[in-house]
């Protein structure tokens, strides 16, 4: 099976593909076109920019990832494009490419929540069984989702405001720091001292895994003023210190409640294979160190996908196409780009675990 992906959900333009032959899986081209620099001026990602240019490059981003894997698309099985959840602009950017392509050659279009193309990375990356814990973590999403097969998706919580990724950047952000915030933080809290200042741990005394990141900005802006205050500007040591207290507080949140989600999947089902994360701050030292030893505390193993992988991609939408073909999954030209699509529309909330 071979599949080309789109992805144009966020600020990410991308294509790719993958091929499946008997067990073997390989990413034969994997092509992003990143965006920052457009958004850069206006301190986020703006919608109408990021529409125009999907609608600009993903064109460009498929040849390339046709020649790219050395593919004609008469050796395409089906073309999978994220069709939710997202930027509606940008997702239909992706979507209407996809059907002029399905509308051209009459190959199938095979449509993929964003959220399943992060959550079956593993297997692709590693061939991973089902079931495992699945930890999305990054610039717009922070959840665990229990992952028991290609659409059998269970969100057993996540974050009720900010993504720990935002709680990076904006933490950056407040001290002057380059963007993307994660990588500076963390430099900065590697030198510094995470007791001088307290932060709170948000939703740590509530039971399930359900989590909360925006009280530490407040926190961080409280702190960093009250040491304004007394000197008028913050010092090398200051700001590596408030990295650092910034930095210990994620970690021990994620920490703890990802210990919470592993025992409620241990106990629904004890062979799980593995505890996994993705996402940008899935990048961070101090987050992979803590996380890798919750699992190892219960004899889970513990897997993050390459880096490239973690974040936005289309090799994961062809992944997670190839995952539904085989199911027999098709979609026709009629397909609906989706902004709001929860991955475990057909879940009960069960384990009593978050929401
Ligand atoms: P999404 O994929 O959820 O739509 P996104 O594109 O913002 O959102 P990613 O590309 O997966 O997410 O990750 C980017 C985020 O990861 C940024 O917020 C960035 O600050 C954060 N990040 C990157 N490296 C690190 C790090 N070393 N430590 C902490 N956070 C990091
Ligand atoms: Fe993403």
């Amino acid at each position: 099976i071979t599949i080309l992906g789109l992805e144009s959900s966020c600020d990410d333009t991308a294509a790719a593909v993958v091929r499946l032959a008997g067990e073997s899986r390989a990413i034969l081209s994997s092509v992003v076109e990143g965006q920052a620099a457009l958004h850069a001026a206006f301190g986020g990602v703006v919608p109408e920019i990021a529409a125009r240019a999907h609608a600009e490059r993903i064109d460009v981003c498929v040849e390339r990832a046709l020649e790219g894997a050395g593919t004609r698309l008469s050796e395409i099985d089906a073309i999978a494009v994220t069709a939710g959840p997202g930027l509606i602009g940008g997702v239909l950017a992706g979507v209407m490419c996809a059907k002029g392509i399905a509308a051209a050659t009459g190959l199938p279009i095979i449509g993929i929540n964003h959220l399943a193309g992060h959550a079956l990375t593993p297997r692709l990356t590693d061939g991973l069984a089902f079931p495992y814990l699945m930890l999305l973590v990054s610039g717009g999403h922070c959840q665990f989702i229990l992952v028991e097969g290609p659409e059998d998706f269970t969100r057993l919580g996540g974050t009720i405001d900010d993504a720990p990724g935002e709680a990076f950047d904006k933490t950056a952000k407040l001290l002057g720091l380059p963007q993307p915030g994660g990588p500076s933080v963390e430099a900065e809290a590697s030198r510094g001292d995470a007791a001088r200042f307290a932060f709170p741990r948000p939703l740590l005394d509530r039971p399930g895994c359900d989590l909360s990141f925006s009280g530490l900005k407040t926190a961080l802006l409280r702190a960093r003023d009250g040491v304004v205050a007394q000197r008028e500007g913050l010092t090398a040591r200051d700001r590596a210190d408030l990295c650092a207290g910034f930095q210990a507080a994620v970690v021990e949140v994620l920490a703890v409640k990802s210990a919470r989600a592993l025992d409620a999947c241990l106990d629904r089902s004890p062979g799980m294979s593995a505890f996994a994360v993705a996402g940008g701050v899935a990048a961070n030292q101090a987050v992979r160190v803590a996380l890798e030893r919750v699992a190892a505390e219960r004899g889970v193993r513990f897997l993050a996908p390459p880096l490239a992988l973690c974040t936005d991609n289309a090799a994961m939408i062809a992944w997670a196409g190839i995952e539904r073909f085989r199911l027999g999954h098709r979609d026709g030209l009629d397909l609906s780009a989706r902004p709001r699509w929860p991955l475990d529309q057909h879940s009960a909330p069960m384990l009593g675990a978050g929401k």
